[in-house]
């Protein structure tokens, strides 16, 4: 008889446990999902950590391809998040910044393998015209091959620090205007340098006509969704320790993480 009041009582804890629980999730972390932007550099073998080898990429495709993740374009995420569109869970957006020549000769042909897609942020008057980036002929290759193509101004300056109104919109405006006469494709969105902005910065890049802009989780208040994309940057580790790639997947790092 004692010991079936304890079994009771312990099931009881149990199913309060595991309500609790249930209903910490429906009515507090899942309206906190959010759609991983996941942030790459630089690839190739130096140990900084803005690079990640050729190798380390493949298997971090690999597993969104093996375990069905659905990799959406960016455009995608935002036209979706304009439409009020509730995401579905398992979806991931890759994004690149700056336009090394690494990512022509590493990234591209590993994307091109999983037929995923993504967007490359450039520093349009970098392009062609310094030894590490890419030349508008990969460029072009690239857009052919399936990559989108956003800005991140002209010079990479820290944006809040320009003093002019002209400088910013040269920055901002010009590299949209660049990249779009190059490509001969719409430029739909921006990417602040350093993930740096104010609301000077913001109204600029929403009056230039850009539809979107993200940054780092850093400086993004979350305030203005469509032009504060927070993101996550994956490194080399998010490989070997792989519960720090599957919580960067989850939708809810951005919930947890202090910086
Ligand atoms: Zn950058």
């Amino acid at each position: 008889m004692i010991r079936n009041i304890k079994k009771h009582k312990r099931l009881v804890v149990c199913l309060l446990f595991i309500s609790t629980l249930f209903s910490f999730y429906i009515l507090w972390l899942s309206p906190h999902y959010t759609v991983p932007i996941l942030m790459y550099h630089r690839f190739g073998y130096e140990s900084n950590t803005l690079f990640v080898t050729p190798e380390n990429f493949d298997r971090q495709m690999a597993y969104l391809k093996n375990k069905k993740y659905n990799v959406i374009s960016f455009d995608q995420l935002v036209s979706g998040m304009k439409q009020n569109k509730k995401p579905r869970r398992h979806t991931v957006v890759i994004t690149i910044d700056d336009g090394y020549k690494d990512v022509y000769q590493y990234a591209f042909p590993i994307l091109k393998k999983y037929a995923f897609p993504a967007i490359i942020f450039l520093i349009s008057d970098y392009v062609d015209t310094k030894d590490d980036f890419v030349s508008w002929e990969e460029v072009k290759t690239m857009s052919n091959g399936g990559i989108a193509f956003g800005a991140h101004t002209r010079r990479h300056l820290l944006l809040t620090t320009l003093t002019t109104e002209e400088e910013l919109r040269d920055e901002i405006g010009g590299s949209k205007y660049i990249i779009e006469r190059k490509l001969g494709i719409p430029v739909d969105y921006f990417c602040y340098p350093s993930g740096v902005f104010d609301d000077k910065v913001k109204t600029m890049v929403k009056n230039t006509g850009y539809k979107g802009a993200c940054g780092i989780h850093l400086f993004c208040t979350g305030n203005d969704t469509t032009y504060e994309l927070k993101r996550i940057k994956i490194t080399n580790s998010d490989t070997t320790k792989p519960f720090n790639y599957l919580s960067k997947l989850s939708g809810y790092y951005n919930v947890f993480r202090s910086k």
